[in-house]
């Protein structure tokens, strides 16, 4: 096997037979052999002390003035250039992830707040502004505490115990709500990271369900209430048999009412589960209607409402008719209800270039501004036994009000204290349709 020298000391030991060579031949003729050759010597160790003190200036600039280094200098040069040109590209990488991350946490919704083991603020991102009061770089070195005082937020810190997040109120914006997660840094743990979300709207469906949920048992437990007495009543040696039709009649009354409710519960979550892509039909309104007034003459029955249809617009709509139909019965349904004996209810249907329009109008009691913008909540009444009385259930306008958002349209109320109501479905012109 051949052996083959590299390059660089394969020149190294050039220079340095070079410069004994010259050594050696300015020696002869002078006769000074010895000293010649080191002379010789201490030129080629002074080569090597000037590479080496040229080399922080080699190594900060490539093109460096001035004879470029050779042998072995000439290596060791470009070796070391290689690693800085590595270790460069290697932080440039990582000052682009840095700034990744930090345009990450900067635009993230969240607030993000690194405390030092003090509990003071070393962090903070531009959220954290908004939602905790901390504003980075001014809050730089003050407490956590100081800034988001709170005193459940305080305990919280000072238990030491994250295990599960804490809700507080915001303290930059009282009407907002937090969800707080505290964890310890990976790399060191005496250091905290504050995550704190807005979870406003979460929290406020949470309450709103639980309230529905409470109300609902109440619905029904008063006359599940009232069956069971009464049955207890029958069990009894019962002979009068007035008194057992009564109880009958009143079983089968709060029966009834429970029926109700649980039938419109069930409306209104099977319209709450209905698929967006659910197929629509072409829904003839005019048809539609005509069922409906009969549906309401007999709704009245010996109360005689005088029921008036007026059809302005032969169009009908884009939509699930079976909703459509349970909407539109509600508001006459509620029309009926809440307007005395022989009182008139008009129902109208019109298209013009703003879309198509539903109206249901009476002449009854009408409605306090107060009760209109809380009317489509679930189970809210004006007058709660008066409702219960003519068998409402709270719920007919939340369905109406589902239905219309299933339909892209919007319910519009104008009532007066005694002056009657005008409950009005306005529909989108994209729902049209000529028959
Ligand atoms: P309910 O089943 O009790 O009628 P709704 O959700 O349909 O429940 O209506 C909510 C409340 O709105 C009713 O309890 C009633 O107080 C009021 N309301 C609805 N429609 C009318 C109307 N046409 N006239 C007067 N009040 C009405």
């Amino acid at each position: 096997m051949m052996f083959s020298m590299p390059n660089h000391w394969r020149e190294e030991l050039r220079l340095f037979l070079g410069i004994v060579l010259i050594a050696g031949l300015a020696g002869t003729l002078t006769g000074q052999l010895l000293v010649c050759l080191l002379l010789g010597l201490l030129v080629y160790l002074g080569w090597h002390v000037f590479q080496l003190a040229r080399l922080p200036r080699l190594l900060a600039q490539n093109d460096q003035p001035g004879p470029s280094p050779v042998g072995l200098w000439k290596d060791f040069v470009r070796q070391i250039r290689e690693q800085q040109d590595s270790s460069h590209s290697h932080s440039l990488e990582l000052s682009y992830e840095l700034d990744r991350y930090h345009n990450a946490v900067n635009t993230l919704p969240d607030a993000v707040v690194i405390l030092d083991p003090s509990g003071r603020v070393d962090w903070s991102n531009p959220a954290a502004k908004n939602l905790l009061n901390i504003d980075w770089p001014d809050s730089r070195g003050r407490l956590l505490t100081d800034l988001a005082a709170d005193p459940v937020l305080a305990e919280y810190l000072s238990n030491g115990n994250f295990a599960t997040p804490l809700t507080i109120t915001s303290p930059a914006n009282r009407a907002k709500i937090l969800s707080t997660y505290i964890a310890p840094l990976d790399h060191d743990v005496s250091r905290l990271m504050v995550l704190a979300r807005d979870i406003t709207p979460e929290y406020y469906l949470d309450v709103s369900r639980r309230d529905f949920v409470a109300n609902v048992s109440h619905e029904l437990r008063t006359p599940l209430t009232v069956i069971y007495g009464l049955a207890e009543q029958l069990n009894m040696d019962q002979t009068d048999p007035a008194m057992l039709q009564r109880s009958t009649e009143l079983i089968l009354q709060q029966a009834r009412r429970m029926n109700e409710l649980v039938s419109d519960l069930l409306t209104l979550s099977r319209l709450e589960m209905r698929q967006e892509s659910a197929p629509d039909e072409t829904v003839a309104i005019a048809e539609l209607l005509a069922t409906l007034v009969e549906e309401a003459h007999a709704l009245s029955g010996p109360a005689q409402h005088v029921l008036h249809l007026e059809i302005r617009s032969p169009e009908g709509l884009r939509g699930n008719a079976q909703e459509l139909h349970t909407a539109f019965s509600n508001l006459v349904s509620n029309a009926i209800r809440h307007t005395p004996n022989l009182s008139e209810v008009t129902i109208k249907w019109l298209v013009d270039h703003a879309g198509a329009h539903l109206s249901v109008t009476d002449t009854g009691e009408g409605i306090a501004a107060r009760h209109i913008p809380r009317l489509t909540e679930r189970l809210y009444r004006v007058d709660a036994s008066h409702s219960r009385d003519t068998g409402g259930t709270g719920l007919g306008l939340s369905i109406v009000k589902r239905v219309l958002e299933n339909h892209e349209a919007e319910l519009e109320i104008i009532s007066t204290v005694g002056g009657g109501s005008t409950f009005t479905c306005h529909f989108p012109p994209g729902r049209v349709v000529s028959l």
